[in-house]
Parts: C-alpha cells; sequence; structure tokens
C-alpha cells in the first residue's frame, strides 16, 4: 500500500485537510505501507513557501508521520510535459487551437439553448496534420485530452461504485497555452510515479477523478483505488468555514487544544470504530480503523465535542506529556519564567486543576493564583464574605493556626481548619468558602484542603492575610 497526502499550499492547514491526513495515515499505518506528502505546488502564483512549512508543522504537531517527502509538485513539471506530449504523439490528445473568448461565447450560445457545453460535440478537433501546421505557424494552442467515448467507472471504497455516463464527460486541458500542466495532469503523473495504490481525498475530488480514470487508462497504468471522505459541516450544517470559528489546525493549536485531542476528534468526523468508542489512543485507532467503517454522509464538526475530547486528554495524559504544550500558555499569563525551584509547586497546581479545564489556556489561568503575591478579589463575588463583620477576625486565626503546623498536609490543614471552625462555633463551611475565595479568587475548584497544599503555607498565609484585609477595606454593613 502507498497513500499520499497532497496539499496545495495556497492555505493554513484546515481541518479537512488534516482529516484526509489522518485518513491516509491510518489506513497505511493498519494495513501496512508508505504515506508520502506532496505539495501540489504547481499554481505558482497562488502557492506560498511560507504555507508549504506551515503545512508540514501543522502535520507535525497534530502527529501525523510521512515516510516519503515532501516532494514538490513543480520540480516533475518537465515529466507532466513529455507526458502530455506523449499522449498527443499517441492520438490521445490533440491541440486545441480556441481561444478563451472563442469558447465563453459558445458557451454562452449553448447557455441559451439550454444545453451545456460539450467541447467535443462543438468543436471537431483538426486533424494531426493542421494540428502540426498550426503548431508550427507559430500558433498558440492548448493540449486536450480526449476523454473515451463510453461510460467511467470506478470503485470508492466510501461510496462503492461510481459511474460518470459517456454524457457527462468531456475533453480536459491538460498542458495550458503557456506549457504549463494543469492539476488534472499532474495529479495523475505523480500518482503514478509515485506507485500510489490508495486515492484518500475530499468529496470536492470527486467530479476531478473520471478524468483522472481516463488518464491512468489512457497512460496504462493500474487504477488507484479512490476514497472520496464526506464534506465537514459546521455547526450551522454548512460547509465548515470561518464564519462558526476556527477551521485551521494552528488556530486549534492556539486555542489550547493537545494535539493527540485534536487527531482523536478529527479520526471521528466521519468514521467510528462502532460501540460508541471515541477516546482512543493512536494504537488503537491504528488498529481498529477500517475503511467499511467510514461514512457517506457529510459530518458535523462538533466544536462541544472536540472540547470534552480535549478535556478528557488533559485529566488523562502525563504531566510529561502536558507540561510542554502548557508552557505557551503559561507564558501568556506571565508564567514564562518560573525558574527551576518553582517546578514542583507548578506541577502540584497543574495537577490538582487539570480535570477542570477544557483547554489549555483554562489551565494557564487556574494556575495563576499560586505565583502572583497577590490576587484581585471581584467585589459581588465576595458579597456574602464582606456581610460577615467577624470573617476577617476568624482568617487571621485561621493564619495563626496554618502557620503553627509542623506538617503541612491535607490532613493537618482540615484538621486546623475544623477545630478552629468549632472553637468559634461556625460550620466548617462558613471558613471552607472563603479560603478557597482568598487563595483562588473564585468559588468553585478542587478540594480546599489539596488546594491549599498545593499553594503552600507561605502563599497561603499571604493570600488569607490579603483577603481578610480586603473584607476589612470593603464590608457591606446590614
Ligand atoms: N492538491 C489537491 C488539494 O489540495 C488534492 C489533490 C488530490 O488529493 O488528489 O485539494
Amino acid at each position: 500500500m502507498r497513500v499520499r497526502f497532497a496539499p496545495s499550499p495556497t492555505g493554513y492547514l484546515h481541518v479537512g485537510g488534516a482529516r484526509t491526513a489522518i485518513y491516509n495515515e491510518l489506513l497505511r499505518k493498519s494495513l501496512g505501507g508508505e504515506f508520502i506528502l506532496r505539495i501540489e505546488d504547481t499554481d505558482q502564483q497562488r502557492s506560498d513557501a511560507a504555507m508549504i512549512e506551515q503545512i508540514c508543522n501543522g502535520l507535525s504537531w497534530l502527529g501525523v508521520h510521512w515516510d516519503e517527502g515532501p516532494f514538490l509538485q513543480s520540480q516533475g513539471v518537465e515529466r507532466h510535459r513529455q507526458t502530455a506530449a506523449a499522449l498527443l504523439q499517441d492520438g490521445k490528445a490533440y491541440r486545441c487551437f480556441r481561444t478563451p473568448e472563442e469558447l465563453d461565447e459558445a458557451r454562452q450560445d449553448a447557455q441559451k439553448r439550454g444545453e451545456t457545453l460539450r467541447y467535443r460535440d462543438y468543436f471537431e478537433p483538426a486533424t494531426k496534420e493542421e494540428q502540426e501546421r498550426r503548431a508550427a505557424a507559430g500558433e498558440s494552442f492548448a493540449v486536450r485530452f480526449r476523454m473515451p467515448d463510453s461510460e467511467i467507472r470506478f470503485s470508492d471504497f466510501v461510496r462503492g461504485d461510481v459511474v460518470f455516463p459517456a454524457e457527462a464527460l468531456d475533453d480536459f486541458i491538460i498542458l495550458r497555452s503557456d506549457g504549463s500542466p494543469t492539476y488534472h495532469l499532474s495529479v495523475v503523473c505523480d500518482d503514478v510515479e509515485m506507485r500510489i495504490t490508495h486515492v484518500i481525498r475530499g468529496d470536492d475530488h470527486l467530479s476531478n477523478t473520471p478524468k483522472h480514470v481516463g488518464l491512468f487508462q489512457a497512460l496504462g497504468a493500474p487504477l488507484p483505488v479512490f476514497g472520496h471522505l464526506p464534506l465537514i459541516l459546521g455547526p450551522d450544517k454548512k460547509r465548515l468555514s470561518k464564519r462558526t470559528g476556527a477551521t485551521s489546525i494552528e488556530e486549534f493549536r492556539d486555542l489550547g487544544f493537545l494535539p493527540e485531542a485534536l487527531y482523536n476528534a478529527l479520526a471521528l468526523l466521519g468514521w467510528s470504530p462502532g460501540e460508541d468508542r471515541e477516546l482512543m489512543t493512536r494504537q488503537e485507532m491504528e488498529e481498529l480503523f477500517t475503511v467499511e467503517r467510514i461514512n457517506a454522509g457529510a459530518s458535523v464538526f462538533d466544536r462541544d465535542k472536540l472540547s470534552w475530547i480535549n478535556a478528557q486528554y488533559l485529566s488523562g495524559s502525563s504531566l510529561d506529556q502536558l507540561m510542554p504544550h502548557l508552557e505557551p500558555f503559561l507564558a501568556e499569563v506571565g508564567l514564562g519564567d518560573l525558574g527551576d525551584d518553582q517546578t514542583g509547586r507548578l506541577e502540584r497546581a497543574v495537577d490538582l486543576h487539570r480535570t477542570r479545564a477544557r483547554t489549555l489556556g483554562d489551565l494557564a489561568q487556574m494556575v495563576v493564583p499560586y505565583f502572583r503575591p497577590s490576587l484581585d478579589y471581584d467585589l459581588d463575588l465576595c458579597t456574602k464574605f464582606r456581610k460577615q463583620s467577624q470573617l476577617p477576625q476568624q482568617l487571621g486565626a485561621l493564619v495563626e493556626g496554618f502557620r503553627n503546623l509542623e506538617s503541612f498536609t491535607a490532613e493537618t490543614v482540615e484538621q486546623a481548619l475544623r477545630s478552629l471552625a468549632e472553637e468559634v462555633g461556625v460550620k466548617a463551611g462558613a471558613l471552607i468558602h472563603p479560603t478557597r475565595m482568598a487563595l483562588s479568587s473564585a468559588k468553585a475548584g478542587p478540594s480546599l484542603f489539596d488546594l491549599v497544599v498545593a499553594m503552600g503555607q507561605e502563599a497561603s498565609l499571604r493570600h488569607l492575610e490579603n483577603f481578610a484585609a480586603f473584607l476589612r477595606q470593603n464590608p457591606i454593613e446590614e
């Protein structure tokens, strides 16, 4: 098996392209074989070297690995031209001297009659001798491929047998008048040259495939197996686009999704291993992947599901896996340079909060309080506490209780808090909730005693003292 992913470097790596790459990779991994990365850069005006790099980086970040390439399609242009010349020589293609204006006019006339113009019905190609004579006289021409007069049939592992009737086919240009090969010619030449056995690509190429089949046959090359992947829709059930949010792999990276989570979510866009399985390791996906379980219907890209999958990966990954991905997000919230002595505290905090985060950005935000000298408290969020005139004093007593602890563990902290509550005659909750607010500036979070320990003795005391001062300065009299 030899598969290829063949992006055009005219834009970023998008969800659709990434899913195509993933299915190519899963298929070849599940059956054994080679994965070739080919950059289809023959449209020089629209191709961009920076995009090639972005696409390769996007694939690498996502964890898609290729065995051969990246090959640049533009480097094969001479070979593609020679193939066109050979087809011309064999009478399988012909020189077309019609100007685009002539074709346009004929197209419009046909439209007026309610017909669709088919080149082959309207323009009898000149004889070979005449073609050569006009070419020698310096007339400009394109090279057109002569499609067979019969239907074109191919098997597609997503759609089954696909048939295009003869009436739907037309001769098409393989070499433009400036001598540049068209996509149809280049793609087939390269697939033949690279001995591609399985062509997996988006549905948008389905109408191109009969042209390609015609070329494969004319070149006497074995036909690859095709698989056209169904469209990806946005939440509005229209073709996925910027309208409904991020579409490129880089955007998802910057939004705080883990590559493993995105890979998993994209793999499920049109394929399911059955039994409602959703979370899978790469190895499991590779083992379970079969083309039979690819859906022929369009799939909806569900951002909530991606967030859910991401949350599972944030909880389940090892810290070693997680920390490098978290680093840029820590830098963004000002925690880029914590120093080695803080690594242990940082890891404890990350470990404590990661089950509550949906993105890496959330997680970075959650650990901010651990490293700030003081926190900002929201007056409204603290209304209840500001009404309790005894609270600042009680928190002061709690500070003393915590200060005197010889060992600072979840158990000793809990015990100190509960005995103080008993002493002053309040429920434990009456100290737990304000302590949480003091340490995290939030109303909810992980177990308070774990939070205090992860925060550490010094920082816990500092935040409690600051919060008591905040309450003294902002009381609500009742
Ligand atoms: N270069 C084409 C694209 O980016 C893909 C061609 C193919 O897979 O055959 O849409």
